[in-house]
């Protein structure tokens, strides 16, 4: 077989080709050896595709506006590595708990340049932000002001930088379970409630109101949601920071085409700079543009069964990728010791967990899938490691980060031990 890059669809990470063994390779690997060297499931991470995300975000920001940060929406990808990458290309931090700010923080994030959000943040996580000298926190309820303001009175601290998180009624057109920007939605304040919030927060001596924030939404594949909810929060007046939030949809399918990072940061500098004005600090928090096509799952098909449908059953599933389940979400496996083969099989391909719903692929496609085959999932990088499980007590999956032909692990596999690591009596 030829080597080839021309026939792998953009649904890889870049630079994943097809080798001289007629194998996938990512990251300059063999995802055959991959498989073999550190087991199945496991989440192959090619760390140059990280990387030039994080740069392709920052380049388009820097070449249409003058004050900016790029963050991080960790939610996507909450692992070491992946923090420690995108830090290494200079990005900020979105976080969404203590848990992610500890994350962040041990990683190598400024605090100054991490900002926490939440619908739910306890006492404890407000005192933690505060104590870690976060940027800021985007606020996103009355009961939220309340807690804020008694936990900063008692704390010498001087002030906090706030910013209000905005509901603006317009809603993308993506699944209803991530879909937030619409006026019954648990985030945020309606904009009728961020005008009280506001008034409210102007007049308070230690909570510094700088701006406001946006997220309408996940997996947005249409830019015009966008543009209307900056129009619709430029009726609430003027602030030096605003904070449009992530959403940028990706190719989880070969049918598939988001806008670039280009477009997207076009339609949002336009949006700002029209309806709000050109002299802004303007914060994006990517989390899903920035991660989901840099990594592929790899799995090993255990059996095949053959009744009304054709199941292939590979040894993971739902604890390593929810994503189908929860979303009906789509994705386009090969099988990588012969990804250029015409996928003629039309089968189900299903995880090993104990429940009818656990079918990664439905009317999946593959090329004469076998026991023993390595299926590769692409397109797992964002909300798959971060929603993994254990259910049916299945060890989570190790991350394996190649770059230039080394591989390397990340996360090592989860043991039953740590199964038990936090048993108490
Ligand atoms: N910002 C906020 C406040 C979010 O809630 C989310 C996702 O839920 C994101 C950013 C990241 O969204 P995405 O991964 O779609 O870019």
């Amino acid at each position: 077989m030829t080597t080839t890059t021309a026939q792998l669809s953009h649904i890889y990470p870049r630079g994943s080709r097809v080798n001289e063994r007629g194998h996938l390779e990512l990251g300059g690997c063999d995802a055959v050896e991959l498989a073999r060297e550190f087991g199945t499931p496991v989440y192959v991470v090619v760390e140059d595709d990280l990387r030039a995300r994080a740069r392709a975000f920052v380049d388009a920001l820097a070449a249409r506006h003058d004050d900016f940060d790029v963050l991080f929406a960790s939610k996507a990808f909450p692992c070491t590595a992946v923090y420690r990458v995108l830090a290494q290309e200079g990005l900020a931090c979105d976080v969404a708990s203590g848990g992610e700010l500890a994350l962040a923080l041990a990683a190598g994030f400024d605090p100054a340049r991490t900002y926490m959000h939440g619908n739910a943040k306890s006492e404890a996580e407000l005192r933690e932000a505060l104590a870690a000298g976060i940027g800021h926190i985007v606020l996103d309820s009355r009961d939220e002001i309340d807690r804020l303001a008694a936990v900063i009175a008692d704390r010498a601290a001087a002030r906090q930088d706030v910013l209000i998180r905005v509901t603006p009624d317009v809603a993308g057109d993506t699944h209803h379970a991530i879909s937030t920007g619409q006026a019954d939605s648990k985030f945020g304040f309606s904009l009728d409630q961020a005008r009280e919030a506001i008034a409210r927060l102007e007049a308070h001596p230690r909570l510094n109101l700088v701006g406001l924030h946006l997220h309408i939404g996940s997996q947005l594949l249409h830019l015009e949601p966008f543009r209307n909810a900056i129009r619709a929060i430029a009726t609430l007046g003027d602030f030096p920071v605003y904070n449009l939030g992530g959403g940028l949809g990706v190719a989880y399918t070969s049918d598939q085409h988001p806008p670039s990072p280009e477009d997207y940061v076009e339609a949002i500098v336009g949006a700002l700079h029209a309806e709000i004005g050109p002299g802004k600090r303007l914060l994006l928090e990517p989390g899903r543009a920035l991660v989901a096509n840099s990594t592929v799952t790899l799995y090993t098909v255990q059996t095949i069964k053959r009744n009304v449908s054709t199941w292939v059953a590979v040894d993971g599933g739902m604890s390593d990728n929810l994503r189908p389940m929860m979303y009906g979400a789509r994705y386009e496996p090969a099988i990588a010791n012969r990804p250029l083969r015409e996928p003629t099989t039309v089968c189900h391909l299903a995880g090993k967990h104990c429940e009818s719903g656990d079918v990664i692929v439905r009317d999946a496609r593959l090329a004469d899938p076998a026991v023993g085959d390595i299926v590769a999932t692409p397109a797992t990088g964002a909300y798959g490691y971060a929603m993994a499980n254990n259910y049916n007590g299945v060890p989570r999956p190790p991350v394996i980060f190649c770059r230039d032909g080394d591989a390397r692990v990340v996360v090592r596999r989860e043991t039953y031990a740590d199964l038990m690591s936090r048993d108490a009596g």
